[in-house]
């Protein structure tokens, strides 16, 4: 079968073929329908200080996927073959003191797929059976491939209380999970969402998606902290999501949060430990801190699911490109180009599936 695969620890990745893998007693086999490019594949790619310490090559690259179950191992008794699934990335160690506490989505001997394993960049994987999550037959495989990513923008909005309606929020970056959290923000009553971004291409997403307001972290036309607060009788934000982890962001974030306000860490930061003004932002102010390392398990999922098959929530404006995945160097570049004039990209191993998403997302208008 084809994959893609870092077969030197070198930048870049390789279309080579290998051998279809074998299913263990607990994994499914899965015939790819669609795979999408996330950030960490662009790490793993560009061959960053993260990824030599922690990728061992050979490797498939991809955890983001849709696709048909076509055979499952002897112990396996939820997946059926003939199921339409996708996976949850963070396989769990069922031994861990947060899995036994229902916190599956952390542990610390937890394995993340395309990371740690092969991935899904290529016309078949395999995935332990606990992780795979049975999708509804009418999500579309480009919608259904980006549920690992979403499932971030809607454990982020939502948190851990899930008590988002009637309030507002601020939505820090412009990435793809940056977009999602739009999206989801405003089907779950959000009733004010600031977006500071930086990219125009990706602004235009966001207005698509239903932002209120969108400010420029790159630029000094008005300041973004009286601004929010002027809209919000002077308070600030009841919820802040920091999706980049730079300095500026932390700043603006804890000062534009009201007080007893949440604030939800998910950006990355490029050095850390990294500076808050931890007595006026956090302290006096009785913030709540939360941290997002993945999606509840398997909560998140079951609410994505209800929301793409309902269509309450209407994702296309954030899948941008489509390409098979032989042309996955494409991809790649797209991804890494800056300006940004992309959002997700989605790869098909199968030219068949590649042209009957091409028909459906045309249908739509962006
Ligand atoms: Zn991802």
């Amino acid at each position: 079968m084809k994959a893609v695969r870092k077969v030197k620890p070198e930048p870049g990745a390789e279309l080579v073929e290998v051998d279809k893998p074998k299913v263990g007693s607990d994994d499914i086999l899965v015939k790819v329908k669609a795979t999408s490019i996330c950030g960490t594949d662009v790490h793993i790619y560009k061959w960053d200080e993260w990824s030599q310490n922690r990728i061992k090559v050979p490797q498939t690259l991809g955890h983001e996927v849709a696709g048909d179950v076509i055979e499952v191992g002897s112990h396996c008794k939820r997946i059926k073959v003939g199921d339409y699934i996708s996976a949850e990335t963070h396989i769990y160690n069922p031994g861990d003191l947060t899995a036994l506490l229902g916190q599956f989505h952390i542990g610390e001997n937890m394995k993340i797929l395309g990371v740690d394993c092969d991935g899904a960049f290529a016309e078949y994987f395999i995935v332990p059976e606990m992780v795979a999550w049975s999708n509804d037959k009418s999500i579309p495989p480009e919608f259904a491939t980006v549920q690992e990513p979403l499932g971030n923008a809607t454990y982020a909005v939502l948190g851990e209380d899930c008590d988002v309606a009637g309030k507002t929020m601020v939505i820090i970056g412009d990435g793809p999970i940056a977009l999602f959290a739009v999206g989801v923000a405003k089907v779950c009553g959000v009733t004010t969402v600031f977006h500071i971004g930086k990219y125009d291409f990706n602004m235009e997403i966001s207005k698509v998606l239903g932002s209120d307001y969108r400010l420029y972290a790159n630029k000094e036309d008005i300041n973004r902290i009286e601004f929010i607060k002027d809209h919000t009788y002077g308070f600030g934000a009841d919820i802040v999501l920091d999706m980049v982890g730079s300095p500026q962001a932390l700043d603006e974030g804890f000062k534009i949060l009201r007080k007893g306000g949440r604030f939800t860490a998910f950006g990355i930061a490029a050095k850390s430990p990294c500076f808050v003004d931890y007595n006026n932002g956090i302290v006096f102010k009785g913030a709540q801190i939360h941290g997002i390392s993945g999606r509840k398990i398997f909560d998140t999922w079951y609410r994505n699911r209800n929301f793409l098959a309902s269509g309450l929530l209407d994702i296309s404006p954030v899948i941008t490109h489509l390409f098979s995945l032989d042309d996955y160097e494409k991809g790649f570049v797209e991804m890494m180009t800056r300006p940004r004039k992309s959002a997700k990209i989605v790869l098909f191993p199968d030219v068949k599936e590649l042209e009957e998403a091409k028909k459906r997302l045309k249908k739509k208008s962006l």
